[in-house]
């Protein structure tokens, strides 16, 4: 059957250009997975990089038109706005005969289809949760008896217009998947992104990963690091890319079995000149391992930290504490790596004394040096995602407050007034270096010479601003509407003065 798979173009507002991604790093890979599925099963696969290689909806038109498939795949990712274009672009080539049926992957529309049902009528269906096997069930149905009735893991409108929804079970043998198809846009980012393992034995509260494979799914599953190494000595001997990306939300698997896991790993891919970064919780960091990792090329790593203080990891429920986040930095660094973290400054129950307490730890613990680590930390909001146990408690509380465009992303006011005015400061000021960062970046100037004195000079005007301000709510002062607007403009005419 002849499948084409759209990666639609994407456009991130300044306004959420510090949030999370619109999708998880790991689903960065579903189209490659369902592309490589497919081809082993000897279907004519196709995939546009309509986002990587910036295409207008006018090409990618004139793109599936050329390549007249049976079945459209889109990969849709949430985009903070209605997404008017890609649905009209869908209705045209449904209503032209283009297309005979189309389907959509991914986290938005696992978690958010009730809307985009409503707002793109033209889908077929939405795919449920991990999505390559569902996709080459969905096609061998079609082609076999031309319905999708009664197949798991997919949602779609029954002739009486009910929702239909089936989840289906979480794939385990991650090593009976054949490789993902790569595209040449993909390779272009200058490393490549590979998938090691799949969901998490954690359960945070504002984390979504496990609740996307299905329900009461809350389980890590590997790839063995034979299978690993073989996908990334394929990946050098078509390409000579040798800098990888493991997408995995959580690189290392539970306890003892998870460091073996990973010693193993690291001992193949000694030999093969390589580097490459993971992301992984605090527990895991353990010395041996991570001298291993480092010494079979481990360069970049994220942790996620979350918090300086115990009460607030333990209502992340993070099952992590303040002493294995200093002791997961230590060993970093002590094995030569410049952590980089996840790190939630404001909650929505966020007290001047939690504020002050995060403040210490990142002071203590050297978080603040440069300003690429401190422009994430300084300010980082709890985002609320549907499928998330935050999502659902704050619905319970009646506290939970959606956009007209969307039920995927929810947002709750501070308990705290002051709380939430030193919160819109920090947004707006972060979020102005982060735009002059962009623009660093696309006009090459980002590590040109004498960057770095001014990276620093910003760095201490952010940790001023957030100290003064904390130092005055806890005197007791109010923060008033004058102060936030000309807090605010005062940095932001700093920033430009330096960064642009
Ligand atoms: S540790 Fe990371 S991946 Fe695991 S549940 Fe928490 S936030 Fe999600």
């Amino acid at each position: 059957m002849r499948v084409l798979l759209l990666e639609h173009p994407r456009n991130i507002g300044e306004e959420n250009i510090n949030d999370i991604a619109n999708a998880p790093l790991s689903s960065c890979l579903f189209t490659g997975y369902i592309a490589g599925v497919l081809k082993e099963q000897n279907h004519h696969v196709d995939i546009i990089e309509g986002y990587l290689e910036r295409r207008s909806y006018e090409e990618i038109y004139q793109m599936i038109k050329e390549f007249k498939p049976k079945v459209l795949g889109i990969h849709m990712v949430y985009q903070w706005k209605a997404d008017v274009e890609l649905y009209q672009l869908l209705t045209q080539v449904k209503e032209e005969g283009l297309v005979s049926y189309i389907t959509a992957y991914g986290y938005y529309p696992t978690f958010a289809y009730e809307e985009i049902f409503r707002e793109c009528s033209i889908l077929d269906t939405i795919i449920l949760g991990e999505p390559e096997m569902t996709f080459l069930r969905l096609v061998e149905k079609l082609e076999k008896h031309n319905t999708h009735h009664q197949l798991k893991g997919i949602a779609y409108r029954e002739a009486t217009n009910k929702l239909h929804i089936q989840h289906t079970e979480a794939f385990e043998d991650l090593d009976s998947i054949p490789f993902p198809e790569r595209t040449a846009a993909s390779l272009s980012i200058g490393e490549v992104n590979i998938m090691g393992s799949r969901g998490c034995y954690g359960n945070c509260t504002f984390c979504y990963i496990n609740a996307f494979v299905g329900s009461g799914c809350s389980k890590w599953r590997g790839r063995s690091p034979e299978n690993i190494v073989a996908e990334i000595d394929e990946v050098i001997a078509k390409t000579g890319m040798r800098s990888f990306y493991f997408t995995d939300p959580n690189f290392f698997g539970p306890g003892k079995q998870g460091q073996e896991r990973a010693l193993k790993l690291a001992s193949l891919l000694k030999p093969r000149n390589i580097q490459f970064g993971i992301e992984a919780r605090v527990n895991d960091i353990h010395d041996t391992t991570i001298k291993a990792l480092v010494e079979a090329g481990l360069k970049h790593i994220l942790i996620g930290l979350e918090s300086g203080k115990e009460e607030s990891l333990k209502r992340l429920n993070k099952m992590t504490t303040v002493e294995e986040n200093e002791k997961a930095l230590k060993i970093l660094r002590n094995n030569g790596i410049k952590p980089n973290v996840g790190f939630i400054m404001f909650e929505p129950d966020s007290t001047i004394e939690d504020l002050r307490i995060n403040y210490d730890f990142l002071k203590r613990n050297e978080i603040l040096n440069s300003l690429d680590i401190t422009v994430n930390v300084l300010y980082h909001h709890q985002i609320i995602l549907q499928g998330t146990k935050s999502y659902k408690e704050l619905k319970q509380q009646g506290r939970l407050k959606l956009s007209s465009l969307s039920t995927y992303e929810g947002s709750a006011d501070y308990k705290n007034p002051q709380v939430a005015r030193f919160a819109v400061i920090m947004r707006e000021i972060t979020n102005c270096i982060f735009g002059c960062y962009k623009t660093l970046w696309c006009n090459d100037i980002y590590s040109a010479a004498g960057m770095k004195e001014k990276y620093d000079q910003v760095n201490r005007m952010l940790i001023n601003v957030f100290e003064e301000t904390l130092a005055l709510l806890e005197k007791g002062s109010v923060i008033d509407e004058s102060y936030k607007l000309n807090t605010i403009q005062a940095s932001k005419e700093y920033i430009y003065s330096k960064l642009s």
